[in-house]
């Protein structure tokens, strides 16, 4: 069974190089959703891997122990949450411009916290080891890690040391053969902003039923899990936001944890993403579609409490829909009323779809003749002197589906001719619901 994504919390004082490290970290992600319209994105949460296993990163901003008045306050609490439900924080300080008054304050802070830190000397390039680091073992902290984010030197080693006492699965991989019975369970994760009605549909969904007793709060690495079974598939619904079994029914009994959501998120097949439809699409539904697109799982829309909204604010919430969550185009949209149990049983056959589209198998003579078709229907526009040559194509692989195309002059292939073959192969393995990737590689 896999657990949740470990949290790396970048905590330091303003200009340390925090950004820069977390950019860098995450980066390979960040270019795959950089030009989406409607994505907003929030800075400070981001995904990254490791040797084939996720995990996530926080940026804490410009840190500050003591919260001052109002939004620096709440950005204060905000921090001050996440980095206690991090794993680990990497405490970042400046090796060109020394130990500040600041760098002790936050020392002071994390050594009262006991939280696994490790402490990142940045921007140490071309240093020699040693005297110039001495002074940050002043902190209490334990040894000193050199990095350069700017130059991305030690940031990988550095990754290693903080995740190396902690133990999670790797991604699934089309490389790899899963288990057969693991992979029949879809794992489902129900995600939204507090009030959307996540317990209300869960309950409606599962309330009735003799559920095996399953949550038992194991080690924390473990995500808590609920089996059932719906249409002959098997499913397990993982714990969100701190929603929690009480008896028969589901109750959040935490407040609202970006964290967990993002935890969630990450170890499921598919996300369940809940709306309100009196409320139309905020900011914050937003900043969690954004890292769902991320973390590269399938996703439904469900828009809830559509038995509250008249015909207008209906047509306001699929204009706020089309415009702020444009990029998940290609998932399926419900509307939905869980307090009245309509339209939820749809639900279920588009969570299947999706899982099976996130989980394709394609083969390499299809991916090369649907290529050569696509091409032969519609050849890349030149670029200058180059025209690209798409020769053949192999899948990379699942959940997401990855489609790795080879050939020449590859790095002149525009993102409307990428669209126009995302949308070609998504027609022709009947995939709903799940990001598609296509990774350009030129042999040349
Ligand atoms: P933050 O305020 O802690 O998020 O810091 P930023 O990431 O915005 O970086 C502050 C400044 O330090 C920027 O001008 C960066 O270009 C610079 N910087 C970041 N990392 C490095 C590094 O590894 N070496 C050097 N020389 N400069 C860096
Ligand atoms: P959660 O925080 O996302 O788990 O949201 P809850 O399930 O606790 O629901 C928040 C509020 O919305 C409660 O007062 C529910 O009764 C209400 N609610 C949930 N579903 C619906 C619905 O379909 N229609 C209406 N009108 N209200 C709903």
């Amino acid at each position: 069974m896999s657990g949740f994504a470990p949290v790396i919390a970048l905590v330091g004082r303003p200009n340390v190089g925090k950004s820069t490290l977390f950019n860098r970290i995450t980066k390979s992600r960040d270019a795959i959703v950089a030009d989406l319209p409607g994505l907003t994105r929030d800075r400070h949460y981001g995904q990254a891997r490791l040797a084939r296993r996720s995990f996530i990163v926080i940026d804490t901003g410009g840190f500050e122990p003591e919260a001052s008045e109002g939004i620096a306050r709440e950005m204060a609490r905000q921090t001050q949450q996440a980095v206690a439900e991090a794993d680990v924080v990497l405490f970042v300080v400046d090796a060109r411009a020394g130990l500040s008054a600041q760098d002790h304050d936050i020392a002071a802070y994390l050594r009262r916290l006991g939280k696994p830190c490790v402490l990142v000397a940045n921007k140490a390039e071309g240093m020699r080891e040693g005297a110039q680091l001495a002074e940050f073992y002043e902190l209490g902290l334990g040894e000193v890690v050199p990095v350069s984010a700017a130059h991305g030197q030690g940031v990988r080693s550095m990754l290693e040391r903080a995740l190396a006492p902690i133990v999670w699965p790797a991604d699934d991989d089309a490389d790899e053969t899963p288990e057969p019975a693991a992979q029949d369970v879809i794992r489902l994760a129900v995600a939204g902003r507090p009030n959307v009605g996540k317990s209300t549909l869960i309950n409606a969904w599962l309330g009735e039923e003799r559920l095996v007793a399953f949550d038992l709060p194991g080690t924390t690495r473990d995500a808590i899990r609920v089996p059932f079974e719906r249409q002959g598939r098997r499913f397990e619904l993982i714990d969100t936001a701190g929603l929690r079994r009480k008896g028969r029914v589901f109750q959040a009994v935490e407040k609202f944890s970006v964290v967990k959501t993002l935890q969630a998120i990450e170890s499921a097949h598919v996300v369940l993403l809940l709306l309100d439809a009196t409320q139309g699409v905020t900011e914050q539904d937003a900043h969690i579609a954004g890292f769902i697109l991320d973390s590269g799982r399938s996703v439904v829309l469900a828009v809830n409490k559509w038995d509250a909204v008249d015909d207008y604010q209906r047509e306001l919430v699929r204009r706020s829909i089309e415009a702020r969550l444009g990029f998940l185009r290609f998932a399926p949209l419900h509307t939905v009323s869980a307090r009245r149990r309509q339209g939820i049983d749809a639900l279920w056959p588009s969570i299947i779809r999706a899982h099976a589209s996130a989980m394709v198998k394609m083969p390499t003579p299809t991916l090369t003749r649907l290529l050569h078709e696509a091409v032969a229907f519609q050849a890349p526009p030149k670029s200058g002197a180059f025209r690209p040559k798409l020769r053949y194509a192999h899948q990379g692989g699942q959940n997401p589906p990855v489609i790795v195309i080879h050939g020449n002059s590859l790095e002149h292939v525009g993102d409307a001719y990428r669209r126009y073959l995302e949308a070609r192969f998504r027609k022709a393995f009947d995939l709903v619901g799940t990001p598609l990737r296509i990774e350009l590689r030129t042999q040349d």
